[in-house]
């Protein structure tokens, strides 16, 4: 689960945080250990994204995000795993070798934990920790928190401070929580929001007391079930529960609607063109002159480049580099990149067309249950349409969570999804909250 432990810090940490509870001056965090993804920026402790161009970089700031979580007195145990710059869906392209899933298949088999924050939703499933971040650009908390059988929260896009954040697609990663349940991702939620002026699609909305969501409530609301989300290949098991889990919510006062989001079926594609564009100019800086790995063999400043990228990078995000740099390029950049972002709108104005009907938008979190390790490995494409049901929320900037909502018949779990419109994430809180309870 880790790629790096950090026992002296969290000894000291926790040292402090003893002080402080002595005193009686606990803050709302205080001695909560915490698996951090190795993706944000932790000073003066290594932090790699996965990545061998990374392997030995040391940040010498914090990131915005783990700041706000120290300063609220929780526990850092170390710098979870994750997909290489978050790219994966099983978080088997990180170059420390891949996580497993706390949860074992058939015969006692591997599976993946999913991706990309793999590592932290492993750790926080096999109780390692008490709760992690992760960063979610298609669904790399959801699916993950699905797999894992925990709760995974991506607030809205601008939430949180994307500041020391290791970047992938910066116009769609946010960082979000995964933790053991629904409560425990609101009171870690409020400790990592709010503006920053460090980064400027921040946002400065008031953060509000995500914890009091129990004051709200669902009588009268109205809950979207869109039918596009009956994807083929959808497990008939997840279907099922997600039909359950409606009919429960309509025995508390909620209208159950019939909504379409009709330009669903773009989504998949849309994200990756967008993804990978502005993942290829985000990692053009990995050069191997200002940081990072560095080939010791290039003679020419080409070479330098060339070879540096070359074996500091994974197969994953070689593939990602180049789809982007070809939807860029000159000539293909209108039929691609500029088409991908009009598509981008109609996604969008889909969503607020349907939140015009309804308050919140319930679907499955995944099409199916966590798969073997090396499952999918060769067949990018087929990885990819893991994320057919989270991405759409991603494009749309909108808060979304997944909670656990059921096991197939061997056991293994999976999560239902709850999407609000921008800026709603204690209503969403409300629901998750709803359906964790009908497990009890
Ligand atoms: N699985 C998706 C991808 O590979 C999403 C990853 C993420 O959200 N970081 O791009």
């Amino acid at each position: 689960c880790f790629i790096t432990e950090t026992p002296q810090h969290a000894l000291n940490m926790a040292s402090n945080s003893d002080k402080n509870i002595k005193k009686g001056e606990m803050r709302d965090l205080e001695g909560i250990p915490i698996a951090m993804k190795d993706l944000f920026c932790t000073k003066n402790v290594k932090t790699t994204a996965a990545s061998k161009i990374l392997e030995n970089f040391v940040p010498f700031y914090e990131s915005t995000v783990s700041q706000q979580l120290w300063e609220s007195g929780s526990v850092m145990l170390g710098k979870s795993n994750l997909d290489e710059f978050a790219m994966g869906s099983a978080n088997t392209t990180s170059f420390f070798g891949n996580v497993k899933n706390p949860i074992k298949g058939k015969n006692n088999s591997d599976l993946v934990p999913g991706g990309s924050s793999g590592g932290s939703a492993a750790a926080v499933a096999a109780g390692l920790c008490l709760a992690a971040t992760g960063s979610d650009t298609g669904g790399s908390i959801r699916q993950p928190a699905s797999f894992c059988g925990i709760v995974g929260m991506k607030p809205t896009y601008g939430r949180c401070s994307r500041f020391g954040m290791v970047a992938f697609a910066s116009s769609l990663d946010q960082a979000g929580t995964l933790t053991r349940d629904v409560d425990d991702s609101a009171i870690m939620l409020e400790k990592m929001c709010g503006y920053d002026k460090k980064d400027s699609t921040s946002s400065k909305r008031e953060v509000p007391k995500f914890s009091e969501y129990h004051k709200l409530s669902l009588n009268g609301k109205k809950i979207g079930i869109p039918k596009e989300y009956l994807v083929d290949g959808l497990n008939p098991e997840i279907k099922k529960c997600w039909e359950n889990v409606s009919e429960e919510f309509k025995k508390i006062g909620v209208e159950i609607v019939d909504i379409s989001l009709p330009h669903t079926k773009y989504s998949l594609p849309t994200y990756y063109i967008i993804a990978p564009a502005e993942a290829s100019a985000n990692l053009a800086r990995y050069d191997g002159v200002r940081f990072g790995y560095r080939d010791e063999k290039a003679k020419t400043i080409d070479e330098l480049y060339e070879i540096s990228r070359s074996e500091g990078f994974g197969a994953e995000v070689k593939r990602r580099i180049m789809i982007g740099t070809y939807v860029l390029s000159a000539g293909y950049y209108d039929a691609y990149y500029i088409k991908a972002l009009k598509v981008r709108r109609l996604i969008l104005n889909d969503f607020i067309k349907a939140f015009e009907t309804c308050d919140l938008i319930l679907t499955p979190t995944t099409p199916n249950v966590s798969f073997l390790i090396g499952e999918k490995q060769d067949d990018p494409l087929e990885m990819y349409l893991n994320d057919v049901l989270t991405v759409p929320a991603s494009l749309a900037g909108l808060p979304a969570i997944s909670v656990p909502a059921g096991n197939n018949r061997d056991e293994l779990p999976f999560g239902l999804q709850i999407i609000s419109s921008h800026f709603n994430e204690s209503l969403v809180f409300k629901a998750a909250k709803f359906i964790e309870d009908l497990k009890k």
